[in-house]
């Protein structure tokens, strides 16, 4: 007989997620540009917010209907087919546990976002990896791995930690290739980062099929990681299926309070995505400027840059050498690039001071 009680093998199989770091090897602080949030930081709306949400003795909201109906207002869905979560991450492991479990298959790209590998296997599902494309998602690679077993495709687009986008024409023909029986999980962590003429088609996909889910979050431009707020979108079968097995008050009363306020302040997301994207453009010149040191950006669409070192200058080294001139980016040899540091877009100033950085580093790297 076991003398502990004994975790499910495919739970001790899990590698714990690993959250971006606040703080250099020393303890002490540094700029955070290691978990993708808003160096702008909270709409001062939704900070007002936060002081007039309920008393924390109630509980919140179990249906979080006011945010949702905010959400249906703001982009033309049925309040009805939206589920709010304890930040997206609830709603994708929701997906997995809803429709697969042991002895099925859960299909995400190299390179993706590590919380699918957790999702997949929390069920007993068995993850399948589709190889990339020079760092991107690949319908071609996805297909083929599609069998009798699948059960839901993730893919986050923009992706993390690449940054790397597909366009409409490859989300639909992802989606169209697909058996009907097979749940599509369309992330979208950072779209509010695409512009708006680069529409990935998500939502119209999720508005008309029985089988996509659309996941969103307010943990990125809306400033509000602290909170937990995601939410979805899908048929009203996806969203009776994650009604069903969420945490009853998974949104709290200051979140759903404060979200409402950052979701009317759509100045303050506009502002930030002009922010970004105009910082990004900024950092990636600066890079090239540099001249070839064997450093190489990959496309972004999102609010951080993922810089692959292929010359003398190391990633870990270059991670370091940030980390001593104050600033905490992401390293990623967990997620199979030792060569690939991801980097949040900060201000503008803080993009200058990298971007100094870099240079110094990779020409003493010479
Ligand atoms: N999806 C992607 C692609 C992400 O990068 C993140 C955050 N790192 C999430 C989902 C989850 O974010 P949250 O739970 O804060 O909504």
């Amino acid at each position: 007989m076991a003398e502990a009680p004994v975790p499910k093998p495919w739970i001790s199989a899990i590698h714990a997620y690993v959250p971006g770091k606040s703080a250099g090897k020393d303890g002490r602080p540094l700029i955070k540009l290691s978990a993708n949030e808003n160096p702008l930081g909270t709409s001062p709306k939704a900070l007002a917010a936060r002081a007039d949400a309920l008393a924390p003795d109630r509980y919140p909201d179990p249906d979080s209907k006011a945010l949702r109906t905010a959400l249906g207002k703001l982009h033309g869905i049925d309040p009805a087919r939206i589920v709010c979560g304890t930040g997206s991450d609830e709603l994708l492991h929701l997906a997995a546990q809803g429709y697969a479990g042991p002895g099925d298959e859960v299909i995400y790209v190299r390179y993706g976002f590590s919380v699918y590998d957790i999702a997949a296997r929390r069920c007993g599902a068995e993850p399948i990896i589709a190889p990339d494309s020079d760092y991107g998602s690949d319908v071609d690679a996805i297909l083929p791995l599609v069998s009798q077993k699948t059960r839901v495709v993730f893919i986050a687009n923009p992706n993390n930690p690449t940054g790397s986008f597909l366009p409409k024409g490859e989300i639909v023909r992802l989606h169209a290739a697909l058996p009907p029986n097979v749940l599509l999980v369309l992330d979208q962590a950072y779209g509010e980062y695409v512009a708006a003429e680069d529409d990935d088609g998500a939502m119209a996909l999720a508005a008309a099929h029985d089988n996509v889910l659309v996941t969103r979050t307010f943990s990125k431009i809306y400033g509000l990681a602290g909170e937990r707020i995601g939410w979805g979108t899908g048929a009203a079968g996806i969203i009776d299926t994650l009604n069903r097995i969420r945490g009853p008050f998974n949104v709290s009363s200051n979140g759903q309070a404060m979200a409402l306020a950052a979701l009317a302040d759509q100045d303050f997301v506009e502002h930030s995505r002009r922010h970004n994207a105009a910082e990004r453009a900024r950092f990636i010149d600066a890079l090239k400027a540099m001249g070839n040191h064997g450093l190489r950006l990959l496309p972004s669409q999102a609010n951080f840059v993922l810089v692959l070192f292929e010359g003398k200058l190391t990633a870990e080294a270059a991670f370091d050498g940030l980390a001593e001139r104050g600033y905490i980016t992401r390293w990623l040899p967990n997620q199979g690039l030792p060569h690939g540091l991801r980097i949040t877009i900060g201000t503008a100033e803080q993009m200058d001071d990298i971007a100094k950085g870099l240079r110094e580093m990779a020409g003493a790297a010479k």
